[in-house]
């Protein structure tokens, strides 16, 4: 078993109804097992000009899991789980109801056409870090480093949502924690 980090985010339509119903989802996936999930959190729509605050803004999450799928055809199935949602890939950067991103694969790097694991820019997104420091205090990014240095570093520009975490996670703890 090997264990992932996905990144969710929508900011189109009901975000945290779109943003529950793809946790499930995913914790539904053969060969998927959920381990932790974050609270979510709300920031300024970013594109490739930068942030943009006349977009909707989006809800973002994290959820840890651990598979038996290998990082491609894990990809493969949140890509199912994103198009179940709607979403359509016209615009780059652009506006949409769910987007799930493969952040990290144990340690392992990944580099092809389709997949770059770890994901090449969640160092320089508060969106993904915070979120996952809120599912897994001690996460490390690999190749970069503990996820808690790598927000204070950026600076942490998200508002918590103030609503429950998006797994139902009976095992966890008043703090939040992984399960061993
Ligand atoms: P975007 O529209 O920005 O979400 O980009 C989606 C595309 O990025 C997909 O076609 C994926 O094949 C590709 N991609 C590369 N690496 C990753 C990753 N780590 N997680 C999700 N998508 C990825």
């Amino acid at each position: 078993m090997s264990r992932a980090v996905i990144a969710l985010g929508a900011n189109l339509g009901d975000r945290g109804s779109t943003l529950r119903a793809a946790s499930t989802a995913i914790a539904a996936l053969p060969g998927v097992r959920p381990v932790a999930s974050s609270r979510e959190v709300e920031s300024t729509a970013v594109t490739l000009d930068g942030p943009d605050t006349t977009k909707p803004r989006y809800r973002n999450a994290v959820v840890v899991v651990e598979t038996e799928l290998r990082p491609q055809q894990l990809l493969d199935a949140l890509h199912g789980i994103e198009d179940a949602h709607g979403r359509t890939r016209e615009v780059r950067w652009g506006d949409r109801t769910l987007d799930l991103d493969l952040v990290a694969y144990d340690t392992e790097t990944v580099d092809t056409a389709t997949l770059t694991v770890p994901h090449p820019r969640a160092a320089e997104r508060a969106f993904v870090l915070a979120p996952w420091l809120d599912a897994d205090p001690d996460a490390v990014l690999p190749g970069a480093g503990p996820v808690a240095d790598l927000l204070a570093a950026l600076g942490d520009d998200t508002e918590r949502v103030d609503e429950p975490r998006l797994f139902d996670d009976p095992g966890r703890p008043d703090e939040p924690q992984v399960r061993p």
